[in-house]
């Protein structure tokens, strides 16, 4: 009896905090009442929503007091080697998947190109890339991710909103409740879309009176058009293209602002892999240099749609993923120069060398321990000023280097 007392007593312990927790949340949601009322939610709807809701403590990036802030598992973008992200084995398998769909939707597709500039491959390889073409089983309810990230995350006032345009569509019927799966990140639909995206995008291309970016191809793809286009998609020009990047090549240049007409990249040396013909207009096209691996695999020069079909997943692996797979499509495969064998270093080691290098003046951009171009550029510059081998490729003997004359700045 005793020993059950003190098991009772103990498991309340335990479990007090969560009621707690639960307590504050539900204060928080009714609070959130009148943005939704403002927003035309009816009382019911907002009812529905959020009578059983309680936040999912499972969910990456989130700062949850009292409990130490989890490493997180990353982006797969950032922690895998470019080999390992453009899987050949995924890209042949979705390649294959992605030209059936081409001829399936074919009439769709082109109609798409018409309205709005995009071509079919591109919309096919970002719904390749977004759902595994519907197939994959989104994991989360899209309230509830919102919710918890509005109430928990790191952006809590975007997730906020988000959460109460979720509400306005579950409203206005644009969804049922039951169907709005979401990844972690609350994006819902066949092309990720989260909320203000669907009011700001979404397309009813099929015409049915619906804008049904859950089960219709049609409107997910236009919809992914649509937003494609008002990011500034440029009509008849590609992503990007590989180059053989000349032995001397200069990496602290491979950066998205040093950039110069494609005319002038071939003067310097830089020629497209595969014999490709370059048309007029691309030659006149502004492009960076992107060297996904340093000097350790192909080389690319990225034109404005690459930049484009960022926005839609800020990571520069996403886009050459996208692109490459939309290039496999139309016929393409694997590119010309191999990936060589690198390591990927953790993102901690990575936020070392950021912070380092913010001390040094060498570095402004976020500490994030994300390798990003503007990382490694600034990597190759302090490679530059210590007569290291300038390769912009972060690695363990780059990191002891910096631990080895910690001090400031000379
Ligand atoms: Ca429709």
């Amino acid at each position: 009896m005793k020993f059950l007392l003190a098991a009772l007593i103990w498991s309340f312990a335990l479990v007090a905090p969560v009621f707690a927790a639960d307590a504050a949340f539900r204060q928080w949601l009714d609070e959130l009442w009148p943005a939704a009322q403002k927003l035309g939610v009816s009382r019911q709807t907002f009812d529905a929503a959020t009578r059983d809701l309680e936040p999912d403590l499972s969910l990456p990036d989130l700062i949850v007091p009292g409990r130490p802030e989890a490493p997180g598992k990353g982006q797969p973008e950032f922690v895998r080697t470019p080999a390992e992200y453009l899987s050949e084995g995924t890209l042949t398998r979705l390649t294959a998947q992605g030209r059936k769909l081409a001829g399936e939707h074919r009439a769709a597709l082109a109609g798409i190109e018409q309205r709005f500039g995009v071509p079919p491959t591109i919309l096919l390889a970002i719904w390749g890339r977004e759902t595994n073409f519907g197939g994959y089983r989104l994991p989360h309810n899209a309230i509830r991710v919102l919710a918890t990230q509005a109430y928990l995350g790191r952006r809590k006032d975007s997730f906020r909103q988000e959460f109460l345009l979720a509400l306005k569509m579950l409203d206005e019927g644009q969804v049922r409740l039951a169907d709005m799966r979401s990844s972690w990140a609350g994006a819902m639909g066949l092309t990720q879309f989260i909320p203000s995206d669907y009011y700001r995008y979404a397309v009813d291309f099929d015409g049915d009176g619906r804008r049904d970016i859950w089960n219709s191809v049609p409107d997910a793809l236009a919809s992914a058009a649509r937003q494609l286009v008002d990011k500034g998609w440029q009509k008849g020009l590609p992503w990007g293209f590989e180059v053989r990047a000349p032995q001397t090549v200069d990496c602290t240049v491979a950066e998205p602002t040093s950039t110069l007409p494609v005319a002038e990249w071939v003067k310097r040396g830089f020629v497209p892999a595969f014999g490709r013909k370059l048309t007029a207009a691309e030659l006149a096209a502004d492009a960076s240099l992107f060297l996904p691996a340093g000097p350790y695999g192909p080389a690319f020069l990225t034109l404005k749609n690459y930049y484009v079909i960022k926005e839609y997943n800020f990571a520069d692996l996403y886009v050459l993923f996208v692109g490459n797979l939309a290039d496999r499509i139309n016929g393409g495969g694997p590119f010309e120069m191999a990936w060589g064998k690198i390591e990927q270093l953790p993102s901690e080691q990575v936020a070392a060398m950021q912070r380092r290098m913010t001390e040094l003046g060498l570095y402004q951009d976020k500490i994030d321990g994300k390798a990003g171009m503007k990382t490694r550029v600034a990597l190759g510059a302090y490679q530059k000023a210590n007569g290291l081998k300038v390769d912009c490729w972060p690695t363990m003997a780059v990191v002891r280097h910096m631990q080895s004359k910690p001090g400031p700045a000379q």
